[in-house]
């Protein structure tokens, strides 16, 4: 008998010293949490060399926003920093890189939040702004709007004295090539009705399932959050087609008292869910923990038919990075600077 228990009793004692030291062990506190979009994202479509592109651009983009961080600058700078690496760079769909409208052009949306103010800002349907999250700074810091779009928006970027380039600019073949795969299908949708009725009744078409846009969720050493999100919107949407990106509780919020999220996904779901704000509102009102409530945001989303994920982030450094898709491009970095990017399920 002595023989079996006593190893029994060592085990069980290591067993619970273990637990009651695994939340010190355990327990990170993150500062950033990335997203380059969601979708069918498997490894089986990946060659090695994009999969490293991806994850080079996503750390890149962490750890400019860690360094902002790590300088003493505020959240709101961080998202913004962050986000210009991904709006720049041709793989996200998000400034250089957008997808294109049916019509052939490129109609990006923005925005950005503060979560200690509760402040706003966002564009929408800009063409001629490098970098879109940068017009959603200003509109919050330098109007007295939330929302401004086309161009009027684009007027009030260049008035602020920021990056304005021809429409050219955000042209890529990779996209341009997605715009015509669609349009094909599209029609031969129209003819054979192969679209489900909901996607008709959309007017929009989410074919292969891919979403690129890119999102931010920082918490700077003041404690505040900021979340920022920019996008192309979806493959042949329609001309004046607004997702939820720039639509402040549906694809983008932050509180200091709940969290920071970013969406990304078929935004009209997630605009008819106010995703983002019934987050914050779970939290809130229901007490709930980030990672409940983001995941019944998400199951949501998806029993209506939606498909997408986002991420968040809270005061207390925890995040949740959510989605139904096969994949979501993401990434996180700790108060430590380590870094982790992550795009399989
Ligand atoms: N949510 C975006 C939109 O619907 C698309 C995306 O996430 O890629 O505009």
């Amino acid at each position: 008998m002595n023989i079996t228990i006593q190893p029994l009793i060592k085990f069980t004692f290591l067993a619970l010293l273990l637990l009651a030291m695994s939340p010190v062990v355990a327990q990170k506190k993150y500062v950033m949490v990335i997203h380059g979009g969601a979708g069918t994202i498997l490894k089986a479509n990946m060659t090695p060399a994009k999969e490293l592109a991806y994850r080079e651009a996503l750390t890149q983009a962490l750890k400019t926003g860690y360094e902002a961080l790590k300088a003493g600058k505020s959240s709101m700078d961080a998202v913004e920093a962050t986000i210009h690496v991904m709006e720049d760079s041709p793989l996200f769909n998000a400034g250089k890189g957008a997808v294109f409208t049916h019509d052939g052009k490129n109609e990006m949306d923005a925005a950005v939040m503060d979560g200690k103010t509760q402040m706003a800002g966002a564009v929408a349907g800009v063409t001629t702004i490098r970098n879109p999250i940068s017009a959603a700074r200003a509109v919050m810091e330098k109007s007295e709007h939330v929302m401004m779009v086309g161009k009027g928006a684009e007027l009030f970027a260049k008035e602020a004295g920021l990056k304005m380039v021809p429409p050219s600019y955000f042209y890529t073949k990779d996209r341009w090539d997605g715009l015509q795969r669609a349009i094909k299908e599209d029609s031969a949708k129209a003819v054979l009705d192969h679209g489900s009725k909901k996607s008709m009744l959309m007017g929009v078409q989410n074919k292969d399932n891919k979403f690129g846009t890119v999102g931010a969720v920082a918490l700077d050493q003041a404690g505040n959050l900021a979340a920022g999100t920019s996008t192309g919107g979806m493959t042949n949407k329609k001309y004046g087609r607004v997702g939820d990106a720039p639509i402040i509780g549906a694809g983008t919020y932050a509180n200091n008292e709940t969290a920071g999220i970013s969406a990304t996904g078929w935004g009209e779901f997630y605009i008819r869910n106010v995703v983002a704000y019934d987050i914050s509102a779970m939290m809130e009102y229901k007490k709930m923990s980030l990672q409940d409530a983001t995941a019944a945001a998400i199951e949501k989303v998806g029993k209506m038919g939606g498909d997408g994920g986002l991420i968040a982030l809270d005061r207390a450094g925890n995040v949740a990075m959510p989605f139904n898709t096969a994949g979501m491009y993401r990434g996180t970095v700790t108060e430590n600077g380590e870094i982790e990017v992550l795009i399989y399920k």
